[in-house]
């Protein structure tokens, strides 16, 4: 199989047709129409389903294709918070993961949705400022609240490549190296995965190698990153000129747990070796 074929597309309910025998995420907002359109043949092809409204009618999707993973995206966290109830009994028949864009007040639906035993997906490239602090917030809960159960991307991501020593970056954590993943804008544009408001002049093919060359190049903020092996220049996209002093502090608390808990984990066999004698 080509690398083409193996890509996963994100696409609007609409385009399901024009992508036969790829991988699919497709996304709606109108459960009824998803039950209605798709037919058997696209629902193999289907990696999940994403959801753009979660104030949809959700029973029409709670005893179809039980197991299908189902990404619900929320428009607008604050104010949705008090929603992440509604998707308790989809739950029980599929996997269930919230996408929170981070924008003032998302750290609210992160802790509900964690106390609901939701996965998360922080989405968003380039926080303003103001924004850190709350990230900073959700990182802490995140790290130290108890009923923390599910993970919190990017922070999981971040948190196993780190203790791992893997080079894995927040590109192919958040799932949108154009290799693997193509988003499909609502015109049939192809544009980077889940950034649906930017569209790219870029060749796609080509993306992750002109970017590193592009942010590595001498005196650049990346090329004395200490966090480049696990960042890849993520947030020096769209806008080349953002400032990371505000992400390389969460990168850095990020860092910081991960070896903490990697020297916890090594403790463990002689602790438990210990014990046992
Ligand atoms: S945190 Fe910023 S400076 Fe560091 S590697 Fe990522 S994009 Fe580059």
């Amino acid at each position: 199989m080509t690398q083409e074929q193996l890509r996963t597309y994100n696409v609007p309910l609409a385009f399901v047709d024009l992508y036969p025998d790829r991988p699919l995420i497709v996304r709606a907002t109108d459960p009824v129409a998803l039950v209605q359109s798709l037919t058997p043949q696209h629902v193999r092809q289907l990696v999940s389903l994403q959801l753009l409204d979660i104030s949809a009618d959700l029973e029409e999707l709670e005893g179809w294709n039980p197991g299908l993973p189902i990404e619900v995206v929320l428009a607008d966290p604050e104010a949705e918070t008090m929603k992440l109830y509604r998707l308790c009994r989809l739950q029980r028949s599929h996997p269930v993961r919230v996408v929170v864009p981070i924008v003032p007040g998302f750290s609210k639906a992160v802790r509900v949705a964690s106390f609901l035993q939701l996965p998360v997906k922080l989405e968003g490239a380039q926080p303003d400022p103001d924004l850190i602090e709350e990230l900073c917030e959700a990182l802490d809960f995140f790290l130290h609240n108890k009923a923390v159960s599910q993970p919190i991307e990017y922070f999981s991501g971040v948190l196993t490549t780190v203790i791992h020593k893997q080079p894995v970056t927040l590109w192919e954590i958040q799932e949108e190296h154009p290799s693997t993943v193509r988003y499909v804008d609502d015109y049939g544009v192809q544009t980077l995965a889940r950034r649906p408001f930017i569209r790219t002049n870029e060749n796609l093919d080509s993306f992750q190698f002109e970017l590193t060359k592009r942010v590595l190049c001498d005196e650049s903020e990346c090329s004395s990153c200490e966090f480049f092996l696990n960042c890849g220049g993520y947030f020096k996209w769209p806008d080349p000129d953002y400032s990371c002093v505000g992400v390389k502090r969460v990168f850095q608390r990020m860092r910081d747990a991960a070896l903490e808990l990697h020297d916890d984990l090594s403790l463990y066999p002689t602790a438990h070796t210990e014990s046992a004698t």
